[in-house]
């Protein structure tokens, strides 16, 4: 198996732009596979993959997409710096008309130096992301792609599954 990694992110997105149709194409193809073994494939290749990929050098993720929070999370957060949960949703919270909180910027306003400075008290949604860990990767075929041009994690687990896999164009 390879093990050069592509981990700059101008490279990946203009990877990703090129290979849209090859990625539908993987998509039809993946649907042919019994999602345990899929599922088994994609985590022996996060085991090796996501240690090879410094977030610290990359943060995309916190500089790109609006993270879920949950009340609990956001009152222990609050609780931790020290500022009552009206102040902290006025600084960090959008709130949708249902009820859902977001994280109100991104990038996200505890990223600095591309490091999350309240990483104890951050968001499961952060925890879980890229999510290449979790059971169930059929069934998350479109959020993957959809994060496949901004995720070097992704990216590569999903062009070594397609080694793994024999996939041909
Ligand atoms: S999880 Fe993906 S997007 Fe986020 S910092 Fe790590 S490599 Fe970058
Ligand atoms: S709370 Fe931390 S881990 Fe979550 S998006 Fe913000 S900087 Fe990233």
């Amino acid at each position: 198996m390879s093990l050069n990694f592509e981990t700059n992110l101008t490279n990946i997105q203009q990877l990703a732009s090129n290979k849209e149709k090859e990625n539908d194409d993987f998509i039809s193809y993946l649907k042919s596979f019994d999602g345990e073994y899929i599922d088994k494939q994609v985590h022996l290749l996060n085991e090796i993959v996501s240690p090879k990929i410094d977030c610290t050098l990359c943060g995309n993720c916190c500089k790109t997409l609006l993270i879920n929070v949950q009340e609990i999370e956001a009152n222990n957060l609050a609780a931790h710096l020290e500022i009552n949960r009206a102040i902290f949703d006025e600084q960090f919270i959008e709130k949708g008309s249902n009820g859902m909180m977001l994280i109100k910027t991104v990038p996200c306003s505890f990223l600095k130096d591309n490091k999350c400075t309240v990483y104890n008290f951050r968001f499961e949604g952060c925890k879980e992301f890229p999510a290449m860990h979790l059971p169930n990767f059929k069934d998350r075929l479109f959020t993957t792609f959809m994060h496949y041009n901004r995720c070097p994690i992704i990216y590569n687990i999903i062009e070594q599954l397609k080694l793994v896999l024999n996939f041909k164009e």
